[in-house]
């Protein structure tokens, strides 16, 4: 009897532990070089990611203290976290800011060890960062920082206060529209149209960026709504819908040519060589919201 108990549970053991994979949710780290990097670039695939039951933390390596024309410095820094923490409300993710600050980033070792701490500390499966092609330093640092930790997220003798990760997570680009030295190549697109308002209501929360630093810095002050319902309409027509030809192409590789033609709104990933290399299985494992 014992005997036959043994044998159906070891018969069963692949679908038990493939049952149990399942069930536990995917560890998602987004990290940006401003507190709102991650929110714009992939706002809409977290509100997916939380709706399905994961968990996403967005981490910002500097803490902002230079994005606004009048206000500045630990000011600053304090009304961006605020706005961080309404994002987090907004949107159901985890928000941290690093104390460096903007404008100044560099891809030194101590950040590094810092960034390497972080995704280990988030156990993390999936790890989305901007490539190093980039019209500002501290994207293209926080593009280097990352691509410096996603071998040594491995390496127990680095930041070795924390345990190395077993498993080396698949490392991601933000979708950017750079063509120099090499435009961005899209791997993964996420049809984000069902959640696009809460996106746009989660970048609502950083009042500071996109009601006065950013239209001041672009010069369309003049531009900005002043009642809430018009800003937020005004502001899901600013970021525009993302899909270009390549991602287009690549939406149809996802969803089917039919489905592809209805998405309105879109985010797109690119695969990064340094980290584990995934299968089309791998994605759709790790991004569940491409089978819905
Ligand atoms: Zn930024």
């Amino acid at each position: 009897m014992k005997l036959r108990f043994l044998i159906l549970l070891f018969l069963l053991f692949p679908f038990i532990t493939s049952v149990l994979a399942q069930k536990k949710p995917l560890q998602i780290i987004m990290i940006g070089a401003h507190p709102d990097d991650c929110d714009i670039k992939s706002g809409g695939t977290a509100a997916l990611f939380v709706a399905m039951g994961h968990k996403v933390k967005f981490l910002s390596v500097t803490n902002g203290d230079a994005g606004h024309m009048k206000e500045g410095g630990g000011m600053l820094a304090q009304r961006r976290l605020e706005e961080t923490k309404e994002v987090s409300r907004r949107l159901g993710v985890s928000y941290e800011v690093l104390d460096n600050h903007d404008g100044e980033l560099l891809p030194t070792l101590a950040i590094r060890l810092e960034i390497i701490k972080r995704i280990r500390e988030w156990n993390a499966d999936v790890v989305i960062a901007p490539r190093s092609n980039d019209y500002h330093p501290d994207h293209r640092y926080t593009g280097i920082l990352v691509q410096d930790a996603a071998f040594m997220v491995g390496v127990p003798n680095i930041a070795p206060d924390t345990p190395p990760l077993i498993k080396n997570p698949v490392f991601l680009y933000f979708q950017d529209n750079f063509k120099k030295p090499n435009p961005f190549q899209p791997d993964i697109t996420v049809d984000i149209s069902s959640v696009i308002d809460k996106k746009v209501y989660s970048l609502d929360a950083h009042q500071s960026q996109f009601y006065e630093w950013l239209p001041w810095i672009g010069r369309y002050e003049n531009e900005v709504p002043k009642g809430q319902a018009e800003r937020l309409e005004w502001l899901k027509k600013l970021r525009g819908s993302g899909i270009n030809p390549a991602v287009k192409s690549n939406l149809e590789k996802w969803y089917g040519p039919t489905k592809a033609g209805q998405v309105a709104y879109a985010e797109s990933f690119e695969i990064c060589e340094y980290g584990s290399r995934p299968s089309d299985e791998d994605i759709k494992r790790l991004f569940p919201m491409l089978e819905k």
